[in-house]
Protein backbone atom coordinates (compact mmCIF):
# COMPACT_ATOMS: atom_id res chain seq x y z
CA UNK A 1 0.00 0.00 0.00
CA UNK A 2 3.10 2.33 0.90
CA UNK A 3 4.20 1.47 -2.86
CA UNK A 4 0.94 2.65 -4.16
CA UNK A 5 1.47 5.84 -1.97
CA UNK A 6 4.74 6.75 -3.81
CA UNK A 7 3.53 5.77 -7.30
CA UNK A 8 0.69 8.55 -6.84
CA UNK A 9 3.10 11.03 -5.21
CA UNK A 10 5.83 9.86 -8.09
CA UNK A 11 2.83 10.09 -10.94
CA UNK A 12 1.32 13.63 -9.43
CA UNK A 13 4.60 15.14 -9.16
CA UNK A 14 7.29 14.19 -11.60
CA UNK A 15 10.26 11.56 -11.38
CA UNK A 16 12.71 15.16 -10.16
CA UNK A 17 10.21 16.50 -7.52
CA UNK A 18 9.52 12.93 -5.96
CA UNK A 19 13.60 11.70 -6.07
CA UNK A 20 14.03 15.13 -4.54
CA UNK A 21 11.81 15.07 -1.47
CA UNK A 22 9.97 11.81 -1.42
CA UNK A 23 12.19 9.03 -2.10
CA UNK A 24 13.82 8.74 1.48
CA UNK A 25 10.50 9.02 2.88
CA UNK A 26 9.64 5.97 4.84
CA UNK A 27 6.71 4.35 6.67
CA UNK A 28 7.20 3.20 10.03
CA UNK A 29 4.08 2.02 10.65
CA UNK A 30 -0.02 3.09 11.93
CA UNK A 31 -0.81 3.35 14.79
CA UNK A 32 -4.44 4.56 15.70
CA UNK A 33 -5.10 5.34 11.88
CA UNK A 34 -2.02 8.10 11.66
CA UNK A 35 0.38 6.50 9.59
CA UNK A 36 3.76 7.59 10.86
CA UNK A 37 6.12 8.61 8.69
CA UNK A 38 10.21 9.53 8.94
CA UNK A 39 12.54 11.37 7.03
CA UNK A 40 16.35 11.13 7.47
CA UNK A 41 16.68 14.83 8.77
CA UNK A 42 14.67 17.70 10.29
CA UNK A 43 15.16 19.66 7.12
CA UNK A 44 13.50 17.69 4.89
CA UNK A 45 11.00 17.01 7.63
CA UNK A 46 10.32 21.22 7.76
CA UNK A 47 10.19 21.32 4.01
CA UNK A 48 7.32 18.78 3.61
CA UNK A 49 5.52 20.32 6.05
CA UNK A 50 5.95 23.39 4.47
CA UNK A 51 5.19 22.48 1.02
CA UNK A 52 3.77 18.97 0.49
CA UNK A 53 1.89 18.27 3.77
CA UNK A 54 -1.48 18.13 2.36
CA UNK A 55 -0.41 16.08 -0.86
CA UNK A 56 1.08 13.30 1.62
CA UNK A 57 -2.08 13.31 4.28
CA UNK A 58 -4.72 12.92 1.17
CA UNK A 59 -2.71 10.19 -0.78
CA UNK A 60 -1.88 8.61 2.55
CA UNK A 61 -5.78 8.63 3.49
CA UNK A 62 -6.61 7.70 -0.01
CA UNK A 63 -4.29 4.53 -0.36
CA UNK A 64 -3.19 3.52 3.61
CA UNK A 65 -5.97 2.45 6.10
CA UNK A 66 -4.80 5.61 7.99
CA UNK A 67 -7.78 7.89 8.47
CA UNK A 68 -6.88 10.59 10.50
CA UNK A 69 -3.71 11.45 8.89
CA UNK A 70 -0.19 11.38 9.06
CA UNK A 71 2.65 12.02 11.65
CA UNK A 72 5.63 12.88 10.26
CA UNK A 73 9.03 12.74 12.31
CA UNK A 74 13.27 12.00 11.87
CA UNK A 75 14.48 9.09 11.59
CA UNK A 76 16.65 8.45 14.91
CA UNK A 77 18.10 5.37 14.05
CA UNK A 78 19.35 3.94 17.75
CA UNK A 79 22.95 2.64 17.73
CA UNK A 80 21.97 -1.15 18.44
CA UNK A 81 19.15 -1.76 16.05
CA UNK A 82 18.82 -0.06 12.57
CA UNK A 83 14.69 -1.12 12.76
CA UNK A 84 14.26 1.08 15.75
CA UNK A 85 12.36 4.40 15.06
CA UNK A 86 11.98 6.61 17.66
CA UNK A 87 8.68 8.56 16.88
CA UNK A 88 9.16 11.96 17.52
CA UNK A 89 5.22 12.24 18.88
CA UNK A 90 2.93 14.89 17.80
CA UNK A 91 5.12 17.19 15.87
CA UNK A 92 3.20 17.12 13.37
CA UNK A 93 -0.37 15.53 12.68
CA UNK A 94 -2.87 16.53 9.73
CA UNK A 95 -6.22 17.12 11.04
CA UNK A 96 -8.53 14.43 10.19
CA UNK A 97 -10.46 15.81 6.92
CA UNK A 98 -13.80 16.13 8.39
CA UNK A 99 -12.25 19.15 11.11
CA UNK A 100 -10.55 20.51 8.46
CA UNK A 101 -12.50 24.00 8.45
CA UNK A 102 -13.12 23.93 12.08
CA UNK A 103 -9.43 23.10 13.28
CA UNK A 104 -7.80 26.14 11.19
CA UNK A 105 -6.80 27.96 13.80
CA UNK A 106 -6.03 31.56 13.16
CA UNK A 107 -9.96 32.27 12.33
CA UNK A 108 -8.69 35.71 10.33
CA UNK A 109 -11.85 37.12 9.54
CA UNK A 110 -11.16 37.85 5.90
CA UNK A 111 -9.29 34.22 5.37
CA UNK A 112 -12.63 32.67 3.96
CA UNK A 113 -12.68 32.71 0.31
CA UNK A 114 -10.14 31.67 -2.72
CA UNK A 115 -9.08 35.37 -3.52
CA UNK A 116 -6.71 35.34 -0.01
CA UNK A 117 -3.48 36.41 -0.80
CA UNK A 118 -0.67 33.10 -0.40
CA UNK A 119 0.16 34.53 2.93
CA UNK A 120 -3.10 34.21 4.48
CA UNK A 121 -3.56 30.71 3.32
CA UNK A 122 -0.05 29.99 4.64
CA UNK A 123 -1.34 31.38 7.81
CA UNK A 124 -4.55 29.51 8.34
CA UNK A 125 -2.11 25.75 6.44
CA UNK A 126 0.20 26.78 9.39
CA UNK A 127 -1.99 26.99 12.29
CA UNK A 128 -4.40 23.91 10.89
CA UNK A 129 -1.84 21.06 10.53
CA UNK A 130 0.00 21.65 13.69
CA UNK A 131 -2.54 21.37 16.07
CA UNK A 132 -3.01 18.13 17.56
CA UNK A 133 -5.97 17.55 19.99
CA UNK A 134 -4.22 15.24 22.11
CA UNK A 135 -2.05 17.65 23.78
CA UNK A 136 -4.85 19.77 25.75
CA UNK A 137 -4.91 20.77 29.42
CA UNK A 138 -7.18 17.75 30.49
CA UNK A 139 -3.98 15.47 29.06
CA UNK A 140 -1.33 17.90 30.63
CA UNK A 141 -0.54 15.83 33.83
CA UNK A 142 0.41 18.24 36.75
CA UNK A 143 3.98 17.51 38.64
CA UNK A 144 6.37 19.96 41.00
CA UNK A 145 8.57 20.61 38.02
CA UNK A 146 6.01 21.96 35.62
CA UNK A 147 3.04 23.04 38.29
CA UNK A 148 3.92 26.65 37.27
CA UNK A 149 4.19 26.77 33.93
CA UNK A 150 1.01 25.10 33.87
CA UNK A 151 -0.56 27.74 36.32
CA UNK A 152 0.77 30.17 34.44
CA UNK A 153 -0.14 28.96 30.93
CA UNK A 154 -3.87 28.25 32.03
CA UNK A 155 -4.30 31.86 32.91
CA UNK A 156 -3.30 33.08 29.89
CA UNK A 157 -5.84 30.81 27.67
CA UNK A 158 -8.31 31.55 30.22
CA UNK A 159 -7.64 35.47 30.19
CA UNK A 160 -10.15 37.62 27.96
CA UNK A 161 -9.53 39.17 24.76
CA UNK A 162 -6.74 41.66 24.81
CA UNK A 163 -6.14 40.95 28.46
CA UNK A 164 -2.42 40.14 29.33
CA UNK A 165 -2.18 38.43 32.55
CA UNK A 166 2.33 37.47 31.67
CA UNK A 167 3.88 39.32 28.81
CA UNK A 168 5.36 37.56 26.89
CA UNK A 169 5.64 34.32 28.70
CA UNK A 170 8.39 32.32 28.02
CA UNK A 171 8.95 29.12 28.86
CA UNK A 172 12.14 27.07 28.41
CA UNK A 173 12.94 23.71 28.79
CA UNK A 174 14.52 20.44 27.53
CA UNK A 175 13.30 18.15 24.92
CA UNK A 176 10.43 16.31 25.73
CA UNK A 177 9.16 18.22 28.94
CA UNK A 178 6.02 19.58 27.87
CA UNK A 179 6.92 22.75 26.22
CA UNK A 180 5.30 21.82 23.25
CA UNK A 181 2.27 20.10 25.00
CA UNK A 182 1.48 23.33 27.19
CA UNK A 183 1.62 25.33 23.96
CA UNK A 184 -0.84 23.65 21.90
CA UNK A 185 -2.92 23.54 25.05
CA UNK A 186 -3.00 27.15 25.50
CA UNK A 187 -3.89 27.45 21.58
CA UNK A 188 -6.80 25.28 21.98
CA UNK A 189 -7.89 26.80 24.87
CA UNK A 190 -7.85 30.13 23.79
CA UNK A 191 -9.23 29.08 20.30
CA UNK A 192 -12.27 27.47 21.81
CA UNK A 193 -13.21 31.00 23.56
CA UNK A 194 -12.93 32.58 20.13
CA UNK A 195 -9.49 34.12 20.64
CA UNK A 196 -8.23 34.69 17.51
CA UNK A 197 -4.90 32.08 17.63
CA UNK A 198 -1.53 32.03 15.41
CA UNK A 199 0.27 29.45 16.29
CA UNK A 200 3.69 28.43 15.13
CA UNK A 201 6.75 26.61 15.40
CA UNK A 202 10.01 28.34 14.35
CA UNK A 203 10.65 26.84 10.95
CA UNK A 204 6.52 27.74 10.23
CA UNK A 205 6.96 31.45 10.84
CA UNK A 206 9.93 31.51 8.68
CA UNK A 207 8.38 29.96 5.83
CA UNK A 208 5.55 31.88 6.02
CA UNK A 209 7.43 34.90 6.35
CA UNK A 210 9.70 34.07 3.29
CA UNK A 211 6.80 32.94 1.39
CA UNK A 212 5.23 36.39 1.70
CA UNK A 213 8.38 38.26 0.62
CA UNK A 214 8.45 36.21 -2.31
CA UNK A 215 5.00 36.67 -3.13
CA UNK A 216 5.70 40.66 -2.44
CA UNK A 217 2.73 40.47 0.51
CA UNK A 218 4.89 40.89 3.57
CA UNK A 219 2.84 43.66 4.56
CA UNK A 220 -0.36 41.76 4.13
CA UNK A 221 1.31 38.58 6.10
CA UNK A 222 2.22 41.15 8.93
CA UNK A 223 -0.87 42.52 8.75
CA UNK A 224 -2.75 39.47 9.87
CA UNK A 225 -0.32 38.44 12.32
CA UNK A 226 -1.27 42.24 13.86
CA UNK A 227 -4.75 40.87 13.78
CA UNK A 228 -4.66 38.40 16.19
CA UNK A 229 -5.45 38.00 19.87
CA UNK A 230 -2.41 35.33 20.89
CA UNK A 231 0.91 34.58 19.28
CA UNK A 232 2.34 31.44 19.73
CA UNK A 233 6.00 30.51 19.04
CA UNK A 234 7.74 26.90 19.18
CA UNK A 235 11.19 26.23 19.41
CA UNK A 236 12.19 29.76 19.15
CA UNK A 237 15.69 28.82 19.51
CA UNK A 238 15.30 27.68 15.36
CA UNK A 239 14.27 31.25 13.69
CA UNK A 240 17.61 32.28 11.94
CA UNK A 241 18.35 34.35 9.60
CA UNK A 242 18.72 38.05 10.04
CA UNK A 243 15.85 39.73 8.50
CA UNK A 244 13.67 36.50 10.04
CA UNK A 245 14.68 37.42 13.20
CA UNK A 246 14.44 41.04 12.93
CA UNK A 247 10.84 40.45 11.32
CA UNK A 248 10.21 38.11 14.60
CA UNK A 249 11.51 41.33 17.06
CA UNK A 250 9.05 43.52 15.01
CA UNK A 251 6.26 41.30 15.20
CA UNK A 252 6.65 40.41 18.78
CA UNK A 253 6.95 44.15 20.10
CA UNK A 254 4.26 45.68 18.33
CA UNK A 255 1.62 42.75 19.21
CA UNK A 256 2.57 43.63 22.99
CA UNK A 257 2.64 47.26 22.36
CA UNK A 258 -1.06 46.44 21.22
CA UNK A 259 -1.69 44.76 23.84
CA UNK A 260 -2.25 41.14 22.64
CA UNK A 261 -0.58 37.78 24.65
CA UNK A 262 2.73 36.08 23.25
CA UNK A 263 3.47 32.84 24.37
CA UNK A 264 7.00 31.49 23.38
CA UNK A 265 9.05 28.29 24.00
CA UNK A 266 12.57 28.01 23.44
CA UNK A 267 15.49 25.02 24.85
CA UNK A 268 17.06 27.15 27.16
CA UNK A 269 17.33 30.64 28.68
CA UNK A 270 16.64 33.75 26.43
CA UNK A 271 19.90 34.99 27.45
CA UNK A 272 21.57 32.08 26.56
CA UNK A 273 20.11 31.91 22.88
CA UNK A 274 23.00 33.13 21.39
CA UNK A 275 21.82 32.78 17.73
CA UNK A 276 18.95 35.15 18.48
CA UNK A 277 18.93 39.06 18.29
CA UNK A 278 19.90 40.52 21.28
CA UNK A 279 16.74 42.59 21.49
CA UNK A 280 14.44 39.79 21.05
CA UNK A 281 16.29 37.81 23.74
CA UNK A 282 16.08 40.58 26.25
CA UNK A 283 12.39 41.33 25.21
CA UNK A 284 11.62 37.66 26.11
CA UNK A 285 13.49 37.44 29.04
CA UNK A 286 11.55 40.66 30.12
CA UNK A 287 7.98 39.21 31.03
CA UNK A 288 7.40 35.78 32.77
CA UNK A 289 10.16 33.17 32.23
CA UNK A 290 8.98 29.77 33.79
CA UNK A 291 11.28 26.56 33.42
CA UNK A 292 9.87 23.28 32.89
CA UNK A 293 12.00 21.10 34.91
CA UNK A 294 12.41 17.13 35.08
CA UNK A 295 10.03 14.67 35.17
CA UNK A 296 10.38 12.97 38.28
CA UNK A 297 9.40 8.93 38.33
CA UNK A 298 6.31 9.45 39.81
CA UNK A 299 5.39 12.20 36.87
CA UNK A 300 6.55 9.92 34.77
CA UNK A 301 4.53 6.74 35.78
CA UNK A 302 1.34 9.24 36.10
CA UNK A 303 1.77 10.30 32.38
CA UNK A 304 2.98 6.93 30.76
CA UNK A 305 0.13 6.12 32.46
CA UNK A 306 -2.52 8.41 30.63
CA UNK A 307 -0.65 7.71 27.68
CA UNK A 308 -0.95 3.95 27.95
CA UNK A 309 -5.17 4.61 28.48
CA UNK A 310 -5.40 6.35 25.61
CA UNK A 311 -4.17 3.64 23.48
CA UNK A 312 -6.15 1.09 25.27
CA UNK A 313 -9.44 3.17 24.94
CA UNK A 314 -8.32 2.60 20.84
CA UNK A 315 -7.07 -1.07 21.26
CA UNK A 316 -9.44 -2.45 23.78
CA UNK A 317 -7.47 -5.69 23.96
CA UNK A 318 -4.21 -3.67 24.73
CA UNK A 319 -3.73 -4.32 28.69
CA UNK A 320 -0.10 -3.14 30.47
CA UNK A 321 -0.56 -3.90 34.06
CA UNK A 322 0.53 -1.46 36.70
CA UNK A 323 3.55 -3.15 37.55
CA UNK A 324 5.01 -3.24 34.04
CA UNK A 325 4.05 0.60 34.20
CA UNK A 326 5.93 1.35 37.31
CA UNK A 327 9.33 -0.32 35.71
CA UNK A 328 8.76 1.53 32.51
CA UNK A 329 8.92 4.89 33.98
CA UNK A 330 11.61 3.66 36.58
CA UNK A 331 14.30 2.55 33.61
CA UNK A 332 13.22 5.40 30.89
CA UNK A 333 14.23 8.45 32.59
CA UNK A 334 14.44 10.73 30.30
CA UNK A 335 11.39 12.68 28.81
CA UNK A 336 8.06 12.27 27.48
CA UNK A 337 8.86 12.03 24.27
CA UNK A 338 10.90 8.89 25.10
CA UNK A 339 7.79 7.89 27.34
CA UNK A 340 6.00 7.97 24.26
CA UNK A 341 8.31 5.94 22.39
CA UNK A 342 8.15 3.27 24.86
CA UNK A 343 4.16 3.21 24.86
CA UNK A 344 4.06 2.92 21.25
CA UNK A 345 6.74 -0.09 21.50
CA UNK A 346 4.15 -2.21 24.06
CA UNK A 347 1.39 -1.22 21.72
CA UNK A 348 3.28 -2.60 18.71
CA UNK A 349 4.93 -5.90 20.55
CA UNK A 350 1.48 -6.39 22.05
CA UNK A 351 -0.21 -5.99 18.51
CA UNK A 352 2.56 -8.13 16.63
CA UNK A 353 2.59 -10.48 18.92
CA UNK A 354 -0.72 -11.04 19.92
CA UNK A 355 0.43 -11.70 23.65
CA UNK A 356 -0.17 -9.52 27.07
CA UNK A 357 2.07 -7.26 28.22
CA UNK A 358 4.83 -9.10 30.75
CA UNK A 359 7.96 -7.13 32.33
CA UNK A 360 9.66 -9.72 30.17
CA UNK A 361 8.42 -8.85 26.73
CA UNK A 362 8.33 -4.77 28.38
CA UNK A 363 12.06 -5.18 29.11
CA UNK A 364 12.45 -6.19 25.66
CA UNK A 365 10.59 -3.77 23.74
CA UNK A 366 12.46 -0.86 25.39
CA UNK A 367 15.42 -1.96 25.49
CA UNK A 368 17.20 0.50 23.23
CA UNK A 369 15.34 3.34 24.96
CA UNK A 370 17.38 2.60 28.15
CA UNK A 371 20.40 1.17 26.70
CA UNK A 372 21.62 4.79 26.06
CA UNK A 373 22.22 5.40 30.10
CA UNK A 374 23.74 2.50 30.81
CA UNK A 375 27.10 3.17 32.28
CA UNK A 376 30.11 3.29 29.38
CA UNK A 377 31.58 -0.31 28.53
CA UNK A 378 35.13 -0.61 29.95
CA UNK A 379 37.84 -2.28 28.24
CA UNK A 380 40.69 -4.24 29.75
CA UNK A 381 43.34 -2.57 27.46
CA UNK A 382 42.54 0.99 29.29
CA UNK A 383 42.64 -0.91 32.11
CA UNK A 384 46.05 -1.74 31.89
CA UNK A 385 47.01 1.62 30.45
CA UNK A 386 45.77 3.32 33.85
CA UNK A 387 46.80 0.85 36.52
CA UNK A 388 50.35 1.44 34.43
CA UNK A 389 50.44 4.91 34.67
CA UNK A 390 49.10 5.36 38.41
CA UNK A 391 51.97 2.80 39.54
CA UNK A 392 54.86 4.20 37.01
CA UNK A 393 55.19 0.96 35.34
CA UNK A 394 54.73 0.66 32.02
CA UNK A 395 52.25 -1.75 30.02
CA UNK A 396 54.41 -4.21 28.89
CA UNK A 397 55.83 -4.62 32.77
CA UNK A 398 52.39 -5.53 33.92
CA UNK A 399 51.96 -8.25 30.71
CA UNK A 400 55.45 -9.29 31.53
CA UNK A 401 56.39 -12.54 33.33
CA UNK A 402 58.02 -10.27 36.02
CA UNK A 403 57.82 -11.00 39.44
CA UNK A 404 58.88 -8.08 41.50
CA UNK A 405 56.52 -6.47 43.98
CA UNK A 406 56.68 -3.01 42.05
CA UNK A 407 54.86 -5.17 38.81
CA UNK A 408 53.12 -7.78 40.60
CA UNK A 409 50.64 -5.59 42.85
CA UNK A 410 49.28 -3.28 39.54
CA UNK A 411 49.29 -6.10 37.93
CA UNK A 412 46.63 -7.97 39.93
CA UNK A 413 45.11 -4.93 40.50
CA UNK A 414 44.46 -4.63 36.66
CA UNK A 415 43.20 -8.04 36.82
CA UNK A 416 41.33 -7.18 39.69
CA UNK A 417 39.41 -4.06 37.75
CA UNK A 418 39.12 -6.25 35.01
CA UNK A 419 36.78 -8.72 36.65
CA UNK A 420 34.91 -6.22 38.32
CA UNK A 421 34.17 -3.96 35.57
CA UNK A 422 34.03 -5.98 32.78
CA UNK A 423 31.85 -8.77 31.60
CA UNK A 424 35.18 -11.15 30.70
CA UNK A 425 35.51 -14.33 31.96
CA UNK A 426 38.73 -15.44 33.85
CA UNK A 427 40.58 -17.25 31.11
CA UNK A 428 39.38 -14.49 28.89
CA UNK A 429 41.12 -12.15 31.44
CA UNK A 430 44.20 -14.32 31.52
CA UNK A 431 44.67 -14.16 28.07
CA UNK A 432 44.39 -10.50 27.98
CA UNK A 433 47.13 -10.26 30.35
CA UNK A 434 50.07 -12.13 28.52
CA UNK A 435 48.46 -15.71 28.36
CA UNK A 436 48.35 -16.59 31.81
CA UNK A 437 46.03 -18.86 33.56
CA UNK A 438 42.76 -18.31 34.54
CA UNK A 439 43.63 -19.78 37.87
CA UNK A 440 46.54 -17.03 38.37
CA UNK A 441 43.43 -14.13 37.15
CA UNK A 442 41.40 -16.18 40.44
CA UNK A 443 44.06 -15.51 43.14
CA UNK A 444 44.29 -12.35 41.78
CA UNK A 445 41.23 -11.54 42.04
CA UNK A 446 40.50 -13.05 45.29
CA UNK A 447 43.93 -11.41 46.54
CA UNK A 448 42.69 -7.84 45.94
CA UNK A 449 39.30 -8.50 47.45
CA UNK A 450 40.80 -9.58 50.89
CA UNK A 451 43.39 -6.62 50.49
CA UNK A 452 40.93 -3.85 50.28
CA UNK A 453 38.64 -4.79 53.35
CA UNK A 454 41.61 -4.99 55.34
CA UNK A 455 43.27 -1.87 54.25
CA UNK A 456 41.65 1.37 54.04
CA UNK A 457 43.82 3.42 51.81
CA UNK A 458 44.23 0.43 49.02
CA UNK A 459 39.94 0.80 48.91
CA UNK A 460 40.03 4.42 48.33
CA UNK A 461 42.32 3.88 45.88
CA UNK A 462 40.74 1.18 44.09
CA UNK A 463 37.98 2.94 43.93
CA UNK A 464 39.12 5.73 42.54
CA UNK A 465 40.32 4.03 39.45
CA UNK A 466 37.22 2.40 39.21
CA UNK A 467 35.52 5.80 39.17
CA UNK A 468 38.09 6.92 36.42
CA UNK A 469 37.76 3.99 34.73
CA UNK A 470 33.87 4.52 34.26
CA UNK A 471 33.73 8.26 33.20
P1 LIG B 1 8.85 19.47 24.29
O1 LIG B 1 8.06 20.33 23.36
O2 LIG B 1 9.22 20.16 25.56
O3 LIG B 1 10.04 18.84 23.64
P2 LIG B 1 6.50 17.82 24.25
O4 LIG B 1 5.48 18.80 24.68
O5 LIG B 1 6.54 17.50 22.81
O6 LIG B 1 7.95 18.25 24.76
O7 LIG B 1 6.31 16.49 25.11
C1 LIG B 1 6.75 15.23 24.66
C2 LIG B 1 5.68 14.21 24.93
O8 LIG B 1 5.55 14.02 26.32
C3 LIG B 1 4.32 14.62 24.41
O9 LIG B 1 3.65 13.51 23.91
C4 LIG B 1 3.63 15.15 25.61
O10 LIG B 1 2.25 14.98 25.51
C5 LIG B 1 4.23 14.31 26.72
N1 LIG B 1 4.27 15.05 27.97
C6 LIG B 1 5.29 15.81 28.46
N2 LIG B 1 4.97 16.32 29.66
C7 LIG B 1 3.73 15.89 29.93
C8 LIG B 1 2.83 16.06 31.03
N3 LIG B 1 3.16 16.81 32.10
N4 LIG B 1 1.62 15.43 30.97
C9 LIG B 1 1.29 14.68 29.91
N5 LIG B 1 2.08 14.48 28.86
C10 LIG B 1 3.29 15.06 28.85
MG1 LIG C 1 8.50 20.80 21.40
Amino acid sequence: AWERVRRRLRAELGEDVFSSWFARVELAGIIDGVAYLTVPTRFLKSWLEAHYAERLRVNCIAELPAPNGIMLSVRQVSRDSSQAVVIEPAAFRARPAAAATNAATAQAPSTAGSGAPPCERDLVDACGTVLDRRLNFQNFIVGKSNQLAFAAAERIAAAPAGSTPYNPLYLHAGVGLGKTHLLQAIAQEARRQGKRVAYFTADRFMYGFVAALKSQTALAFKEKLRGIDLLVVDDVQFIQGKSIQQEFGHTINALIDAGKQIVVAGDRLANDLEALDERIRSRLGGGLVVEVGELDEALRAKILGSRLETLHAAHPNFHVNPDVVTYVARVVATNGRDLDGAANRLLAHATLSGQPVTLETAEAAIRDLVRTREPRRVKIEDIQKLVATRYNVSRADILSERRTAAVVKPRQIAMYLSKALTPRSLPEIGRRFGGRDHTTVLHAVRKIEKAITEDRSLHDEVDLLKRMLQE
